[in-house]
């Protein structure tokens, strides 16, 4: 089965419940200044949630894009994590709540029909307190107890907005993935034997701006559901990045490197990453982010570089990921036309950003290279906060780029004295400016503008090294 025919089944199927479909939101928040990211399919729904807006139909689907910068780290490492990936949500408004969210979860998933997985190979996790939920999958459903686990951690709670306990669903891959006798092969361990694909939130309460909770309204449902890991068990590939989601993009890569994919381990994790990056890249700048150096334009830089990092251990010293746009649109355009719409200028972006990168990027690394030479010769394991400075300021790394690097060579980098040369740097450049005058205008509709040019004035000198603009 296609990616794209689960999320159309999806849809269809809670259409057939008599849910709305809602498209898929931007992945930049309107009027949520409590996320830097849409990184749920509740998120854009939150004013029908906390009772704000009352919706035409108090049952809601939809796909989701979202991103989660968390779990860059994950990405290339685990068989399940992308920073950027779609989530299946259906919703109800203070309409059904815990027996309908169940009940239909479980027909989704084992009915021939619809998902056809095999009941025997799904397990369930509860919040302990929470009697009602488990009675429904073990009386109604007829989950046997022992494929019912109670998790401490099963509330869900992404800061400000509706918030409460929830049931996750698990589907067993077998023996290839892992021991039984291992702990950390069951729900909620670290082994991905058990892989989680649902969850199922039941929102009872609201988490207030104060850090207090107060009982909605309404009780709601929300739940989300991963499309890349429901596709692939289905297509029955080893991760998120075997489906027909990623491949098209890893084959892409795989061509303009001249290397194998699943030949080696190394090369792998620089494919998976580079083709999560440029997808979340593509997606972000289409939603209109450009790259910068701070909030949302910071984090597309920081995954721009890392994806040309790791394209040169692959020994592609030339912009290419521009090049993989337009098989990211291949994919995912029938969902997401935006992607193939903007495709010139998300190009061009990402094309420019490449190319400046370049121009600093090969002298970076010769430098990152000189210093962990050294600090191994010495027996140290840590890079100096002001080398990694200097990496930043001069040569455009990122500091989670010197991070990755330091981390492959098994040392660590020294982030209080990165802070604290950046904080020096921005003392100094406040200096320079009040110094020279004329800046350091108080009041009056030049303030804004000063307060502004204080950061942008850090912000030109950080990138005239680093050659961007
Ligand atoms: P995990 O424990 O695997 O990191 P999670 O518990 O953080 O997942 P939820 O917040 O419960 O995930 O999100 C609901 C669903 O969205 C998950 O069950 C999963 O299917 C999917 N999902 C979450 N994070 C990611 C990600 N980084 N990449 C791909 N799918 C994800
Ligand atoms: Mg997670
Ligand atoms: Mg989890
Ligand atoms: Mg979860």
């Amino acid at each position: 089965m296609k990616a794209s025919e689960i999320r159309s089944k999806w849809l269809a199927f809670f259409e057939s419940k008599g849910h709305k479909i809602e498209p898929s939101a931007s992945l930049v928040p309107h009027n949520d200044p409590s996320l830097l990211w849409i990184n749920a399919g509740m998120a854009p729904l939150k004013p029908y949630f906390d009772g704000r807006v009352i919706p035409d139909n108090p049952r809601i689907t939809n796909s989701q894009k979202c991103i989660r910068t968390n779990d860059i780290e994950n990405v290339g490492k685990t068989r399940r994590h992308q920073t950027m990936f779609e989530m299946l949500g259906n919703f109800s408004i203070g309409d059904y709540f815990k027996e309908e969210a169940i009940t239909w979860a479980w027909e989704f998933l084992t009915s021939p029909q619809w998902i056809g997985f095999d009941p025997e190979r799904l397990s369930v996790t509860v919040y302990p307190e929470d009697e009602e939920a488990f009675r429904y999958w073990n009386e109604k459903i007829g989950l046997p107890e022992k494929r019912i686990y109670r998790l401490q951690d099963n509330f869900w709670d992404i800061g400000e907005g509706p918030c409460g306990p929830c049931t996750e669903i698990f589907y067993d891959r077998g023996e290839a993935f892992g021991d039984l006798n291992d702990p950390e092969c069951w729900p909620g361990g670290e082994n991905e034997r058990f892989l989680e694909v649902w969850n199922l939130v039941f929102s009872q309460y609201n988490h207030n701006k104060d850090g207090s909770y107060t009982p909605l309204p309404n009780k709601n449902i929300d739940t989300g559901a991963g499309l890349e890991r429901l596709t692939s068990i289905l297509q029955n590939v080893d991760s998120n990045f075997d489906t027909d989601l990623f491949r098209p993009i890893i084959d892409r890569t795989c061509q303009i490197a001249n290397v194998t994919y699943h030949a080696n381990l190394e090369i792998d994790i620089a494919l998976k990453v580079i083709a999560d990056h440029i997808r979340t890249v593509a997606f972000a700048v289409g939603d209109g982010v450009m790259p910068s150096n701070e909030g949302r334009g910071y984090v597309i830089r920081r995954l721009l570089r890392r994806a040309v990092r790791y394209g040169k251990t692959l020994d592609v010293d030339r912009p290419f990921l521009f090049e993989l746009v337009s098989v990211v649109g291949g994919i995912m355009g029938s969902h997401y036309p935006e992607v193939v719409e903007k495709r010139e200028f998300i190009e061009k972006v990402i094309r420019t950003e490449e190319e400046r990168f370049h121009e600093t990027l090969s002298e970076g690394l010769a430098l990152l290279g000189e210093l962990v030479k050294t600090a191994k010769a010495s027996g140290q394991t840590l890079i100096g906060g002001t080398d990694a400075f200097k990496l930043y300021d001069t040569y455009g790394f990122p500091f989670d780029l010197t991070e990755d690097y330091a981390a492959e060579h098994g040392m660590t980098v020294d982030r209080e004295g990165f802070d604290a040369s950046m904080e020096e740097q921005r003392t100094r450049a406040r200096a320079a400016r009040q110094d020279t005058g004329g800046m350091n205008v108080q009041g009056g509709p030049l303030a804004d503008f000063t307060a502004k040019s204080e950061f942008v004035g850090y912000q030109d000198l950080t990138l005239q090294g680093a050659k961007v603009i």
